[in-house]
């Protein structure tokens, strides 16, 4: 029987782990706090799932079996780990992001409407999209429970026979070492998130940034779609689950620490995210704030991931880049067939150095939601 160890319980190594133990590996994970902790880029309590991604196919396709994959697997537990709410980007050039979003959405069959701006105001109950050129909506992405869906992947893998162990793990040449106890396995993968860095120093080229999310408080009728807007660097979603509107801003934050930083958001989000909401949607400018999350970002510097053999045997799973939950099920159908041998991971996975980039996710350096 092959075996792998896999270092890390957020949604990448949980899921890699479901997928290794039902295709008859021996699986050990290893986590140094409890799977869904919130200290965890996992632990959000939504993601986004969208297929749009620029110019680029390979991420398309890659949302797109990760969406059914998803429903599978709340078919599976019977519960929804995925809201298909339906997506709306606003575009404010003519022929930016979304245009070529839509070109390939076009190319690749994935339904999408190109409208007026007029028209969102008929979705969202106060909506403000004077200064748009367009709005494209793509009506199969949606919002993913991502903190319950990591919870319910890692239960499901410890029935499928995954042992757990509970520590904090280092590597020691080809094997792990927890404690004082040294663990061996053909194959050894580190999807440690944010923490990747600190133990592989040199190796991979990371930086790991602050991010604040808020969610305000609505009325009734708020169960609006998810919604992204560019060139401001601001996403969000209607009310799922009571959560309230969510604004989070995908501008990269400063330089942080997941063990000793802070978790409290600063004042200066919140401020952001209500200049937003004043401008696109009016009526929620004073909502109170119902909670809010901190969380990091894992970026490498062109956004792409990192899948890369360290030396043999020994993976390194990351640099998510803060686009990596929405994909995580198809991801780990795809490192598994890495593992098994049947293909190599894509080039631009490698360990080599990146030439930065900002074509794959939202954001920016700057944040431009001020400017705006
Ligand atoms: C604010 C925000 C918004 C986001 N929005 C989206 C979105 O809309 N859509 C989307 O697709 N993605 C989004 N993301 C990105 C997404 O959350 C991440 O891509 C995903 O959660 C990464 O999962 P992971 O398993 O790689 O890392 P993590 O969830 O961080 O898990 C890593 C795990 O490794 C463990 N670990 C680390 N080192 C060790 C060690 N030495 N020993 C034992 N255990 C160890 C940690 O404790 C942790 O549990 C967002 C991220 C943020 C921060």
């Amino acid at each position: 029987m092959r075996s792998v160890i896999i270092v890390g319980a957020g949604i990448w190594g949980t899921s890699l782990a479901l997928r290794l133990a039902e295709s008859g590996w021996r699986v050990t994970l290893v986590e140094q706090y409890q799977p869904g902790h919130l200290r965890q880029a996992s632990a959000g309590e939504t993601r986004l799932l969208r297929a749009s991604h620029g110019t680029d196919e390979w991420y398309p396709r890659m949302a797109r079996r990760a969406r059914e994959l998803w429903r599978e697997l709340g078919d599976r537990v019977g519960e929804e780990l995925y809201t298909e709410t339906g997506m709306l980007w606003f575009a404010r050039r003519a022929q930016g992001w979304e245009r070529s979003s839509a070109s390939v959405l076009e190319r690749l069959g994935i339904p999408h409407e190109i409208w007026d701006p007029a028209r969102a105001g008929t979705v969202f109950p106060d909506f403000r999209g004077d200064d748009l050129e367009f709005v494209l909506w793509e009506p199969e992405a949606g919002v993913v429970r991502a903190r319950r869906a990591t919870q319910v992947t890692a239960r499901l893998a410890l029935a499928a026979g995954v042992g757990l162990v509970r520590g904090r793990a280092e590597p020691y040449g080809d094997a792990v070492r927890v404690g004082g106890e040294v663990l061996r396995a053909d194959q050894v993968v580190w999807a440690c998130g944010a923490w990747l860095p600190r133990l592989f120093p040199g190796l991979v080229d990371l930086q790991v940034t602050k991010q604040d999310t808020l969610h305000f408080a609505v009325a009734n009728g708020w169960d609006t779609p998810a919604w992204i807007d560019d060139e401001a660097s601001v996403y969000g979603h209607g009310d799922v689950d009571g959560l309230g509107m969510k604004v989070t801003s995908d501008a990269e934050g400063e330089p942080y620490d997941p063990e000793a930083g802070d978790r409290r958001i600063s004042a200066a989000s919140e401020t952001v995210s209500r200049d937003y909401l004043r401008r696109r949607f009016p009526s929620l400018a004073k909502a109170p704030v119902l909670f809010s999350q901190v969380c990091q970002y894992t970026l490498t510097p062109d956004n792409e991931w990192i899948i890369a053999r360290a030396e043999d045997g020994v993976w390194l799973l990351g640099g998510d880049s803060g686009h990596g939950f929405k994909h995580a099920p198809a991801l780990a159908e795809y490192v598994g067939e890495v593992l098994e041998g049947g293909r190599e991971p894509e080039p631009r996975f490698g360990l080599h150095e990146r030439i930065p980039a900002r074509g794959l996710r939202t954001g920016s350096r700057i944040n431009k939601v001020n400017e705006a």
